[in-house]
């Protein structure tokens, strides 16, 4: 059995958040309830993170505008080039459009199962091209991946279905969604997982709060259905001064756990 090399790496970066700051505060806090001695480290499916290893690279000490981008980009692909597959810890959804150009350059044949309530497919949000609204337009126009599959979305407005129409996104809305639904892939998968993509009631702790999204349980079951490697994940949109009692936090740190667990294991099943 071929284990991956999984390293954490955080970026404390909101620059690109649309309505609330508060994001680039959350790879601490969810360091911190991924340590925290109320669960044991051990995922649902076996994998002790007590004793496996789980490289932590820290986070980031962002810069602003352009040059974040580039810091993000260089960052991923350096753990790419030591070998790792990286698990990001955001900050806004932002974060998305450079960490898959530095996976794109590694992993020519990807696609991204993308969790969120928003389809973040707008050519630009008020006036921000690279707006947290927007990362999955500039991922899709540079042809970065070979699918994009969307779940738990429940925002789309005309322009971002006219988006997801140019670039042959699969968005699978909320309101079609059944909880046997096959999410089968022929590429090894990118996870980007917005935490606005669960219902409010799991998790409060975010800048857009949208009723009427998945539940921690049907999420967490999607990606324990995945059947090929998982060669990446991002966290993000955990804003933590919306948090509730630390719920959201505690949503973080199990999310971590079982994505880190099905990458753990790289090969295709
Ligand atoms: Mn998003
Ligand atoms: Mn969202």
């Amino acid at each position: 059995m071929k284990l991956a090399k999984l390293a954490l790496i955080g970026f404390p970066y909101d620059e690109n958040s649309s309505y609330l700051r508060g994001a680039a505060q959350a790879p601490p806090v969810i360091r911190q309830a991924f340590r925290c001695e109320s669960a044991n480290l051990w995922s649902e499916t076996g994998v002790d993170f007590g004793a496996s290893a789980l490289h932590d690279a820290g986070d980031v000490t962002m810069q602003t505008g352009a040059a974040a981008l580039t810091q993000i980009e260089t960052a991923v692909a350096d753990l790419l080039a030591q070998g790792y597959n990286p698990i990001s810890l955001g900050g806004d959804h932002a974060v998305t459009y450079p960490i898959l150009k530095a996976f794109a350059r590694q992993y020519p044949r990807l696609s991204i199962l993308h969790f969120d309530a928003h389809p973040d497919i707008y050519d630009e949000f008020q006036g921000n091209r690279f707006s947290h609204a927007c990362p999955f337009a500039r991922i899709m126009e540079e042809g970065l991946v070979e699918r994009l599959v969307q779940v738990g979305i429940r925002t789309a407005t005309r322009h971002q279905r006219e988006q997801v129409e140019r670039f042959g996104v699969e968005m699978i809305e909320i309101k079609d969604w059944r909880d046997d639904w096959p999410l089968d892939f022929d590429t090894p998968v990118y996870i980007s997982f917005d935490l606005d993509g669960l219902d409010p009631a799991f998790a409060p702790g975010v800048a857009h709060r949208e009723p009427g999204g998945l539940s921690t349980r049907q999420a967490i079951n999607a990606i324990q259905s995945l059947s090929v490697p998982i060669v990446g994940a991002d966290l993000v949109e955990f804003n933590p001064p919306q948090d509730v009692g630390g719920l959201t936090a505690m949503v973080c740190a199990k999310l971590l756990k079982e994505i880190a667990a099905k990458m753990l294991v790289n090969e295709w099943q």
